[in-house]
């Protein structure tokens, strides 16, 4: 018997449709951005409730630009999770400020809020809140905390398109509600444009402004006028792009649900193979009292201090075993540049244990049924092994 192919932990899924609409953006004789844009921008402010959406060549500038649109510069501080791609705190500092770096809760592996309050001082301009995985954060309380202190809320939603909370205050998608939130679409994610992001922003003369900075400041009138008042990026979409993301927004519930099916499999298999018993963290099984995840990745925390040859020898034998998998993410103050700001190990325990630990196991719509449970097996063969 064949073994079965090699299992990714993520892979995109683009259907003939779209392959055809991005060729004919090719062949159109207009291929930067456009009216694939504009129509990627119209379907996307449907999904966050009527709200203005701008549209990015990726998930970082649109966080750029949020930054200078509530007016973060240098002397500013904006408070973080530890746990996230870089890309989360390289912006703030990419602008000029500080990103105020604090720890994660550890069931849900999101910002503290608890530790966000605590943080907050003279300088603090805003809290930039990321939902690991797709899970939101209380959106209630962190926009409860927001107005107490009169701080801006940059959310960064590159995981969560199709996440909802459903709180005591606020309910619905995560775009529709709060202040200014990014969304990326790079090829990993739930809804790929292969690069790409979006921004949610709360009325048209932000939305302007986003505009510009979009694409080097310049505002245009009439057949030739134009006018630079500040300096913008080059951060724009193109039109191939929007083609790819236009075809995959039809799809984002279908994928949802899907994601949802997978996930469900994934805790039947880790009962089935006592994931627990051995030490395995499995993520929060459906909601954290109101929020609701897209299931953008399902993570394990690993028993990793007791493991032979700890994170690196699981994903080893588990690509071995044909198994691909992924770490999201590494505590990012233990990073050089960050440690050369003084950042220090040992300021951030739960998230210098989860950065430690943590893995990505795979998770898309096109895998099988059949999948979740050949994974969960395989990883508790390799922790049995490894355990010491
Ligand atoms: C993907 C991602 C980003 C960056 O998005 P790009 O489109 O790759 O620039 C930022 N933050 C988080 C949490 C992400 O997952």
């Amino acid at each position: 018997m064949n073994a079965p192919a090699f299992l990714p932990f993520t892979r995109p899924e683009i259907d003939a449709a779209t392959i055809a609409d991005v060729g004919a953006v090719l062949a159109s004789g207009w291929i930067t951005s456009g009216p694939k844009v504009q129509a990627f921008e119209a379907k996307l402010s449907e999904i966050f409730g009527g709200r203005p959406v701008r549209a990015f060549g990726n998930g970082t500038a649109t966080m750029e630009v949020a930054l200078r649109l509530a007016g973060i510069g240098p002397g500013d501080e904006v408070i973080t999770t530890a746990i996230t791609w870089v890309a989360t705190a390289n912006v703030i500092h990419a602008v000029g400020a500080r990103a105020m770096l604090v720890d994660v809760d550890p069931v849900t592996r999101n910002i503290d809020l608890a530790a966000v309050e605590a943080a907050i001082g003279p300088r603090t301009k805003a809290i930039l809140p990321v939902y690991l995985s797709g899970l939101p954060v209380d959106m209630d309380r962190l926009y409860a905390i927001a107005r107490r202190h009169g701080l801006r809320v940059i959310e960064d939603a590159a995981q969560a398109i199709g996440s909802r909370w459903v709180g005591r205050e606020l309910r619905g998608a995560i775009g529709q509600l709060g202040d200014l939130v990014s969304f990326s679409f790079q090829a990993n994610k739930n809804i790929t444009c292969a690069e790409g992001g979006c921004l949610v922003l709360n009325d048209e003369v932000e939305a302007e402004r986003a505009e510009r900075l979009r694409l080097q400041g310049v505002k245009r009138w009439g057949l030739d006028g134009m006018e630079v008042e500040e300096p913008g990026g080059k951060f724009n979409l193109t039109d191939i792009n929007a083609a790819i993301g236009l075809g995959q927004l039809p799809h984002l519930d279908a994928i949802t649900a899907r994601r949802g099916d997978l996930a469900r499999l994934y805790f039947e298999a880790a009962t089935r193979h006592g994931l627990r018993d051995l030490g395995i963290e499995l993520p929060l099984p459906t909601q954290a009292a109101g929020a609701i995840t897209n299931w953008h990745m399902f993570q394990v925390v690993l028993p990793a201090d007791r493991l032979a040859g700890g994170r690196a020898a699981v994903m080893q034998a588990l690509k071995e075993a044909g198994i691909g998998t992924g770490v999201h993410y590494p505590a990012l103050h233990l990073f050089k540049f960050y440690r050369e700001l003084g950042w220090r190990e040992g300021q951030l325990p739960q998230a210098e244990r989860i950065g430690r630990a943590i893995l990505t196991l795979p998770l898309f719509p096109a895998m099988d049924d059949a999948d979740p449970d050949r994974v969960g097996a395989a990883l508790a063969r390799c922790c049995k092994a490894l355990l010491t």
